[in-house]
């Protein structure tokens, strides 16, 4: 049997304070950001290495669990001045996150510094943060295997020049619906991934929250459904639980083929859908590998069906 060494992945993405209103509750300054979601997700398949900033009023200690799953929190800045924190909120419809607020802190002046031992990751995800940063992330490493980038409308209204700029430099972008009809403000998906492509990148992502996510490739178009939940609790950090299923589980095979690609793209929608049973990263830490292998054998029974029809 050959026994596979995942490789490494880097995520520079925030790390925050999140405060969230759902139909089902509400849960104040807890754990979230794009950088914990993917690294809480992808610390399942692979030896993660996150960048990011906290700022002092950070309880660091509530981030123990990641580094006890093998995270390396070394490139975690702590810096003076108060954490990045996001308020928003969920009405009926789960799948748009409404924001309150957007509190920058520490993020204002941040300058991601890699660790010299995290210059070599093969994988890299610049998780949503500002453009600028990602672009200057891509200025310190050493020619990743995969570069993939993740943003949202924050970003595609306050720095949509950087993000086109960004898209020149990265081999497969992660957005949902709503932000890929924003960004190459065309309706039609399909449409909005060749626009997308026609910028840079090989491979576009677009999730569409409880309807599944499409994988455009320069020949192809896959589509995975998401896992349908009796109850979904708090949608926030799906997409970036997706994102850290898709690259975790590349980087622990090794594999970029279409047939390993089509299957990180149902292992990113079985992490996106443990992502909103709990609150926070709750759920994502107490999973195991045979929960994740159940959830994504009935995603695949989802549909499979025999596709010879009857003469
Ligand atoms: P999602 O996976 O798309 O639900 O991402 C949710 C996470 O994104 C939350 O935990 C927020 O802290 C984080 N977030 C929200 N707004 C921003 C922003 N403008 N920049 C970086 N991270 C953000």
């Amino acid at each position: 049997m050959t026994v596979l060494t995942p490789s490494a992945v880097l995520v520079v993405g925030s790390v925050a304070l999140d405060s969230v209103e759902t139909p089902f509750g509400r849960a104040d300054d807890v754990l979230g950001g794009s950088g914990t979601f993917f690294s809480s997700s992808a610390s399942h398949f692979a030896p993660v290495q996150l960048v990011g900033v906290v700022g002092d009023d950070y309880p660091v200690d509530k981030l123990q669990p990641l580094a006890d799953r093998g995270v390396d929190l070394a490139g975690l800045e702590h810096a003076t001045g108060t954490s990045f924190r996001w308020r928003g909120r969920y009405r009926h419809d789960l799948n748009s996150a409404e924001t309150l607020e957007t509190h920058l802190g520490v993020f204002s002046n941040f300058r991601p510094k890699i660790p010299e031992q995290f210059k070599n990751a093969p994988f890299v995800f610049l998780a949503n943060i500002d453009p600028r940063l990602q672009l200057q992330v891509l200025e310190q490493v050493n020619k990743p295997r995969l570069v993939a980038c993740d943003t949202m409308n924050f970003w595609i209204e306050s720095r949509r020049p950087e993000l086109v700029e960004l898209l020149g430099h990265v081999d497969l972008i992660t957005l949902n619906d709503g932000e890929a009809r924003q960004l190459t403000e065309r309706n039609n998906l399909v449409q909005a991934a060749r626009w997308i492509m026609e910028r840079g990148p090989r491979y576009v992502l677009i999730k569409k929250g409880e309807h599944g996510a499409f994988m455009f490739t320069p020949s192809s178009i896959f589509f995975a459904p998401a896992f349908p939940l009796e109850s979904v609790f708090d949608p926030t950090g799906a997409g970036d639980s997706f994102a850290g299923g898709f690259i975790g589980y590349l980087a622990a095979t090794g594999d970029l083929s279409e047939r390993s690609m089509r299957r990180a793209v149902v292992v990113g929608s079985a992490m996106g859908s443990f992502a909103v049973e709990k609150f926070s990263n709750a759920r994502l830490l107490e999973i195991t590998r045979a929960d994740i292998e159940a959830r994504v054998q009935e995603i695949a029974q989802l549909v499979a069906f025999d596709a010879k029809l009857e003469e």
